[in-house]
């Protein structure tokens, strides 16, 4: 995801914002994430977006973000995601 949003922001430096509007993928409450270039990447402010398979990406509310936030390892937040799914 930061790959495409950093050549999105590459393609047109004009851009200082990019603007998602969806739901979280866990609670299916409305969120508008604000993607902004900062000089050490990108800055997410109002939610977060996650990798769960190539090419593919499931945003998350702030509160929902911060459950999963507390584990970085990507394979383990996609296992730890399923299982909360699943149970
Ligand atoms: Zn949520």
């Amino acid at each position: 995801m930061i790959a495409i949003i950093k050549k999105i922001f590459e393609a047109s430096p004009e851009t200082s914002k990019i603007e998602l509007k969806g739901k979280c993928s866990d609670c299916g409450r409305e969120i508008d994430i604000n993607i902004t270039p900062t000089s050490r990447g990108i800055g997410l402010s109002g939610g977060a977006l996650s990798e769960f398979s190539p090419n593919r990406y499931s945003a998350d509310c702030p509160d929902c973000y911060n459950v999963v936030s507390l584990i970085t390892h990507h394979f383990r937040l996609k296992k730890i995601k399923k299982n909360l799914r699943a149970g």
